[in-house]
């Protein structure tokens, strides 16, 4: 039975083996069980599934999957918390720990060694790498099914708002061209152990089947949306004639924004997704 999820019993874990917290791991452990029962519930786990955890740290939410799914795969950074990993998930035999950057696993693999299914990815994210990892888990194609994530309160609503907002972005258009998102709960700093400095929310991405979008070229509309958003005080126009990768000229971007009835001024964070693919397509053609 899962034995973690309150102040108590993290502070016994964390003085048995003298841990110490690294702010470079974004290590804020979470101490409250009904935040928990919301994660797990929402990411609505089986015995059928195969779950990828990033970033378990003292094993508070590995126990609870893995008394829901078929196997857990829990992929941890920092070494001084495999033994305490080792002992908070001795009675399940369903988790496999890696000590691992999330990175850096070929996750491709992690879903060829176990049978193909596509994974359930649920994780209290390190906030100082979150982006990085959600781009990498989509763009990498990975069999994914579904995504249950704590995230720095701001990303969640950078990863759901659209276009004419001021958190609107890259991120908001690669999640959205992959999967639904939908807000679970708002998580209190208080939740934490130790407080982070800001609120956390949970958010819900479940992939789509097919995009909602059609593009000629995946790679090329990302590469489009990131030059896009790469100067974000500059224009869309000097933004994508400044990509060395994409290799159109000022006069190509103006014409091609001029067949799609935009102005030469226009910036990037006025655009919906389907502009984007659009806009992607017809650079191709230049
Ligand atoms: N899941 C635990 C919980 O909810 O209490 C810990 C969450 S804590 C916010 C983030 C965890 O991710 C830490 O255990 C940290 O060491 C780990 N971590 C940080 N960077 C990582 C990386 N690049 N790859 C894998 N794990 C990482």
């Amino acid at each position: 039975m899962a034995t973690l999820g309150n102040r108590k019993s993290t502070s016994e874990v964390i003085a048995k083996y003298g841990f110490d917290f690294r702010k470079k791991f974004g290590q804020n452990f979470l101490i409250d069980n009904s935040i928990l029962d919301k994660i797990v519930e929402a990411a609505d786990i089986t015995r059928e599934d195969c779950v990828l955890e990033i970033g378990p740290g003292i094993g508070t939410m590995t126990q609870r999957l893995a008394e829901e799914a078929g196997e857990v795969i829990a992929v941890e950074i920092d070494r001084n918390l495999i033994p305490i990993l080792d002992e908070t998930l001795a009675d399940y035999d369903n988790v496999t720990i890696l000590n691992e950057d999330i990175l850096k696993v070929d996750i491709h693999e992690i879903v060829a060694q176990h049978g193909g299914k596509p994974l359930k990815v649920v994780a209290n994210l390190p906030y100082y790498i979150t982006t990085p990892i959600i781009m990498a888990l989509f763009e990498s194609r990975v069999p994914l099914s579904s995504v249950t994530i704590m995230v720095q309160k701001e990303v969640a609503d950078r990863m759901r708002v659209g276009p004419g907002t001021k958190e609107y972005g890259a991120l908001s258009l690669a999640v959205q061209y992959y999967a639904k998102p939908e807000i679970i709960t708002r998580v209190p700093a208080s939740c934490f152990m130790p407080k982070p400095n800001v609120d956390s929310t949970v958010i819900r991405l479940t992939r789509y089947e097919e995009p909602p979008v059609k593009t000629r070229d995946e790679a090329r509309l990302f590469a489009v949306i990131r030059a896009s958003f790469n100067q974000r005080r500059k224009t869309l126009a000097n933004g994508l004639s400044n990509a060395g990768n994409l290799g159109a000229s000022r006069q190509q971007v103006e014409d091609v924004l001029e067949q799609m009835g935009l102005s030469r001024t226009v910036r990037g964070e006025t655009l919906t997704l389907e502009q984007f693919a659009e806009l992607s397509d017809r650079l191709c053609e230049t």
